[in-house]
Parts: C-alpha cells; sequence; structure tokens
C-alpha cells in the first residue's frame, strides 16, 4: 500500500461521498467523513463505522472546524436542483463558506485540497460540447444562480489561494453522475425515472424531453476524483470528469422503462426554468492529464443502478432536513 493518509471527506455521507469514503477505506487511509446529513443518512455509511481507519464527524461546513489531515476532498454541498432550490441561501454559504474553510485548513495543514465542481458552471452552455476553456452562460439572478455561482466562486477561492498561498488545489468539474445510493427522492432524472418505473407510475418528462445529459456511472467518476487527487504533477485543472455519451432524456426515459420492464407510461410536465438544454463533456483534457475516462456505458449503469434500487426501504431516505 501506498504511504497512509488523514483523509478529510466533506459531504461524505452523500451519494458519491459515500463512495468515496468506502475507496479510501478500502485503500488503508485514516478517512474522516464529515456531513451534516442535510442531503444523506446514516445508511450510505453504516457499514464503514465498524472500521478501525474511519471516523464519522457530524458538522456543517459552514462553520469554521479545526482538524489535521493531509488531503482534503471538499464534497459538501446538495447537488439535486430539489435539494439545492430548497434552502438557496444556505446552498451558497455552503460553497462559499465551504470553501474558505477547507482552503483554510489546507494552508494550516499543507493538505492537498480537492474541489467538486460541476458542469453547472457553464450554465446553459452556447458551446457544445464543453471544454474547461468554456467561460459559460449562466443566468446570475435565476432560480439555479444559487448552486452555479456558489460553485463559481468556490473555483474563485481555490485558484486565489492557490496563486496567493501557494495551496496544493485540484478542481474537477463533475458531470451528471448515477449510480447506487442515489437519493430516491432527489429529484434528479435518473432516480426519477427509475423509482417511477420500478412503481409502475408515470415517468415524468420535464418538456418535450429532447434536452441532453451526459451520464457517468459513480465508479468511473470517483475513479476520476482519486486519479485527479493523486496525480503527481502540478495539474490543477479544472477539468472535466463525465461520460460523453449524449442522450436526450427521453432516450433516457425509453431506456429505464426497458431495463426494468415496466408499464410505467411517459407524461410531460413545465420545464424548469434555465434548464440546459444541451450538456456534454469534452474530456481531452482528463485523458491527456491524468489518462482518465469512463469504461462503463449506460445500459450497463443503469441495470446495476436499478439492481441498488430493487433492494432498499424507501422508508430509509427523507426530504432534506430545514437547516438554516
Ligand atoms: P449529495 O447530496 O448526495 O451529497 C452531498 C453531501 O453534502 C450530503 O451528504 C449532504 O448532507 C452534505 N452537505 C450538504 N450541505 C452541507 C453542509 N453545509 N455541511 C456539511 N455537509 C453538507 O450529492 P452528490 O451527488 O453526492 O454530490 C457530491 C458533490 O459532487 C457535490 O458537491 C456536488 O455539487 C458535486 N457534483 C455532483 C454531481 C452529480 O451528478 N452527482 C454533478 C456535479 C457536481
Ligand atoms: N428531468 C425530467 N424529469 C424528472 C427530473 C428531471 O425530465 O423527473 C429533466 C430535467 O428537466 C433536466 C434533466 O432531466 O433537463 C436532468 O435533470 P437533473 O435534475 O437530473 O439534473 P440537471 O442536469 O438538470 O442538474
Amino acid at each position: 500500500m501506498a504511504i497512509k493518509k488523514r483523509v478529510l471527506i466533506t459531504g461524505g455521507a452523500g451519494f458519491l461521498g459515500s463512495f468515496l469514503c468506502e475507496s479510501m477505506v478500502e485503500r488503508g487511509h485514516d478517512v474522516i467523513c464529515l456531513d451534516n446529513f442535510f442531503t444523506s443518512q446514516k445508511v450510505n455509511v453504516q457499514h464503514l463505522l465498524s472500521h478501525s481507519n474511519f471516523e464519522l464527524v457530524r458538522h456543517d461546513v459552514t462553520m469554521p472546524i479545526w482538524l489535521e489531515v493531509d488531503e482534503i476532498y471538499n464534497l459538501a454541498c446538495p447537488a439535486a436542483p430539489g435539494h439545492y432550490q430548497f434552502n438557496p441561501i444556505k446552498t451558497l454559504k455552503t460553497s462559499v463558506l465551504g470553501a474558505i474553510h477547507v482552503l483554510g485548513m489546507a494552508k494550516r495543514c499543507r493538505a492537498r485540497v480537492l474541489q467538486a465542481s460541476t458542469s453547472e458552471v457553464y450554465g446553459d452552455p452556447r458551446e457544445h460540447p464543453q471544454t474547461e476553456s468554456y467561460r459559460g452562460s449562466v443566468n446570475p439572478v435565476g432560480p439555479r444562480a444559487c448552486y452555479d455561482e456558489g460553485k463559481r466562486a468556490a473555483e474563485t477561492l481555490f485558484m486565489d489561494y492557490h496563486r496567493c498561498h501557494d495551496i496544493d488545489i485540484r478542481i474537477v468539474r463533475i458531470f451528471n453522475t448515477y449510480g447506487p445510493r442515489m437519493h430516491p427522492f432527489d429529484g434528479r432524472v435518473v432516480s426519477n425515472f427509475i423509482r417511477q418505473a420500478l412503481q409502475h407510475e408515470p415517468i415524468t418528462i420535464f418538456g418535450d424531453g429532447s434536452q441532453t445529459r451526459s451520464f457517468c456511472y459513480r465508479d468511473d467518476l470517483v475513479r476520476g476524483l482519486i486519479t485527479m487527487m493523486e496525480n503527481t504533477e502540478s495539474f490543477c485543472g479544472p477539468v472535466n470528469i463525465g461520460n460523453p455519451g449524449e442522450f436526450t432524456i427521453l432516450e433516457l426515459a425509453e431506456k429505464i422503462i426497458e431495463i426494468t420492464d415496466s408499464r410505467s407510461e411517459i407524461v410531460h410536465e413545465e420545464l424548469p426554468t434555465d434548464d440546459p438544454v444541451r450538456r456534454q463533456p469534452d474530456i481531452s483534457l482528463a485523458q491527456e492529464k491524468l489518462g482518465w475516462e469512463p469504461t462503463i456505458d449506460l445500459a450497463t449503469g443503469l441495470a446495476e443502478t436499478v439492481k441498488w434500487f430493487r433492494s432498499i426501504n424507501m422508508s430509509d431516505y427523507r426530504p432534506p432536513t430545514p437547516n438554516y
């Protein structure tokens, strides 16, 4: 095994964070999972609690925290539109104050720190596919701005700490990711469609379903985060991590109906404000700098996700807790 590191994962009980915690525990590192359980629950990390190299800290990243660590993965932030718009002011505080607190910790501990940024920094993109040099088209006053602008401000803070204090930073722009442990009621398209299909309820397509997304399986994504963190070159990003396979939302619905052998019908509902029309990562930079690319196609990843959704008890999951 490589050197044992003290690794802090904020948002570590969430969908991606819990799988990252699991991967780091398996590698033998000392893992601190920090979470306020706003959009997650303990069930996601319950299986890790008996490991001596895993520690769970209930904390809110908008408050300062003092820990001794070697690496920080900053994932704390609600990610699903319904979750981040639930309390938009808190979402912005989480991105901005959370970034300031982990960067301060990285400065004091001389730790390397990775920011889980997002394809939402490109807004409703006018360039397709999106490369890292594209500066984006975000509506700063719309309902998605609390998330998009929060993540953009966090990227700014990361770059400024890097330039001013020589902090070893990594910025990863994550594109739509799905897989086991998604919150079944988070309102994201994959979780909604699978839950609806399994219950033979109507599949709710917002708009005409011609909008596109590119879906990356969780395991590929988390491998991308770890590869970026462990890369020994001085490459700090931002780098796109996602699966370039682009599908319309209607195609996604049809695939899920087929995989689940569902009797669900498709219904159309109003398209949310500022819903991006097209999204697809250009991953040339990740391929060149990290030798990373996804390996799991949509059909395979959806089959695994459906298997997990069939196995869970929906009552273990609850809506976000109001927290101001
Ligand atoms: P998630 O909602 O499952 O995980 C986020 C975690 O952060 C949750 O456990 C939540 O309780 C915690 N959290 C929220 N606010 C907090 C606070 N103030 N203090 C402490 N903990 C807090 O979402 P996810 O899909 O696992 O996303 C993880 C990260 O990846 C997020 O930063 C998100 O913006 C980013 N990301 C995810 C996707 C995706 O498709 N899954 C895409 C782009 C970016
Ligand atoms: N969507 C949909 N039906 C749903 C949930 C989402 O048609 O029940 C659409 C949504 O309008 C968007 C796409 O699916 O165009 C992806 O939505 P999601 O919330 O998963 O993520 P986004 O990429 O928009 O942040």
